[in-house]
């Protein structure tokens, strides 16, 4: 038997109020959509009412109410003969896949969707640095063998160019990859502007996917940005948060051209994503940068109940980091220098054992700090075979410490975002005063 589909109308234009998703239909208090209903409904029989059509395909709707655990919730229907082909019809017998094919399709051409594509183009020229916009033109690629037909392509001066998508509620993973992929190769900001976002219920795992993209945020044109958009003259979005537990955070208005654009050219106002997990590492790193300045006074005494070698490789790698970070500071050593306080502990044997690791952590920080030749030399000439691995506990504990250099994955993440601190890129930064 076929399983029974039932597509949600995801908005709908209602006369003299506009357009009213489906899900601010459910965050509306119940009197509210009650008695939009018994407008909607009004109208239908004759009467004195308000008109509601769907906004993908035009035909009639009206707001159902149906119970969802013990209350009813209000939702869009289209009346008994609605149009058929519309991509949000609710079809009793249509195949998972069919529905499917005709919501993509739907996507392209629905009045809405074009109607949504023309709104933000018409708030886009609202800008004063405003050049030009276009709508599902093809765009020539140039560094790629293919282009694309952006949903909008707006040209600001002393901006650049940016490009709008929508996210339909059938948008498929692998075409919102190679979207995102195609803009960031051409250097164009790129932002993914979602509808039907129901904060109430689970999101869709496109629509996370879309959301984890732009750092945790969600951009939405509703009513409010549409408003805010035309009293600043300038495209403003509703930008909704990511939280902690998954779910967003109560919407805030945000101005398109001052939210931040990393490399990727996915931008976002607040960083939900890298902040809070780069905030995590530099908790766990603090008190053992406290414990440095202390142990300093006494470096035979054990660092944080370290042996002495481990103690000495913590105080030198710490070293090098902050040093890369601006902040010149040698833990293990009197030398005025780290060359000299890496150079003696290698002939010394002290840091033989760690050579590798010492290595991994040089290379990465680059010029970040200068070194003489001949730490190079002494790495090579002093490494002990017994080296310290990656299932040795020195190795566990740096992981744990400075894993934008020794934990892998979060290394790649990082780079991934666009969001490895320059000390651990091998950027170079300025020294600061101490
Ligand atoms: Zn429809």
């Amino acid at each position: 038997m076929a399983r029974k589909i039932q597509r949600k109308v995801e908005a709908a234009i209602i006369e003299k109020i506009g357009a009213v998703t489906a899900a601010e239909l459910l965050d509306m208090p119940d009197d509210s959509w009650g008695m939009l209903r018994d407008r909607i409904s009004d109208r239908r029989n004759g009467q004195d009412g308000l008109t509601a059509r769907c906004m993908a395909c035009n035909s009639p709707v009206y707001i159902q109410s149906a119970p969802a655990r013990g209350v009813n919730r209000p939702l869009f229907q289209h009346y008994v003969g609605g149009d058929p082909t519309c991509p949000w019809y609710h079809g009793k017998n249509m195949k998972p896949d069919d529905a499917r094919a005709a919501q993509y399709q739907g996507r392209q051409e629905s009045p809405f969707h074009r109607n949504m594509c023309e709104l933000i183009g018409e708030l886009a020229a609202l800008d004063p640095r405003y050049v030009s916009h276009s709508i599902a033109e093809y765009l020539p690629p140039t560094e790629n063998t293919y282009g694309r037909y952006p949903d909008i392509h707006v040209i600001w001066k002393d901006f650049g160019i940016f490009v709008v998508e929508f996210q339909m509620s059938g948008s498929f993973q692998t075409e919102i990859s190679s979207r995102c992929k195609h803009y960031e190769r051409e250097g164009i900001t790129l932002l993914w502007v979602l509808f039907g976002l129901e904060t109430s219920v689970a999101l869709k795992q496109n629509t996370i996917d879309i959301i984890r993209r732009h750092r945790g945020n969600a951009f939405v044109l509703d009513p409010p940005a549409v408003k805010a958009s035309r009293e600043n003259k300038t495209l403003m979005l509703s930008c909704y948060l990511r939280q902690e537990d998954g779910t967003l955070g109560r919407p805030e208005l945000v101005r398109f051209d001052e939210l931040n654009l990393p490399r990727s050219r996915l931008p976002y106002h607040m960083d939900m994503i890298v902040a809070p997990r780069l905030d995590a590492i530099a908790k766990r790193r603090r008190p053992w940068f406290a414990a440095l300045e202390s142990w300093q006074q006494d470096r035979y005494k054990p660092l944080q109940s370290l042996e002495r070698k481990p103690s000495l490789l913590i105080a030198a790698t710490f070293s090098l980091v902050a040093t890369a970070n601006g902040q010149p500071r040698n833990y293990a050593s009197d030398h005025q220098n780290l060359s000299g306080m890496l150079n003696t502990y290698l002939s010394t044997g002290m840091l033989s054992r760690y050579t590798d690791i010492l290595t991994r952590l040089i290379e990465a920080i680059g010029k970040g700090v200068q070194l003489t030749p001949k730490v190079t030399e002494h790495l090579q000439k002093y490494r002990d075979e017994d080296q310290a691995n990656e299932e040795s506990p020195e190795w566990a504990l740096l992981r744990s410490l400075l894993p934008e250099i020794f934990d892998p994955l979060l290394r790649e993440e990082l780079t991934y975002l666009d969001a490895l601190p320059d000390w651990a890129a091998g950027r170079v930064i300025a020294p600061q005063a101490i």
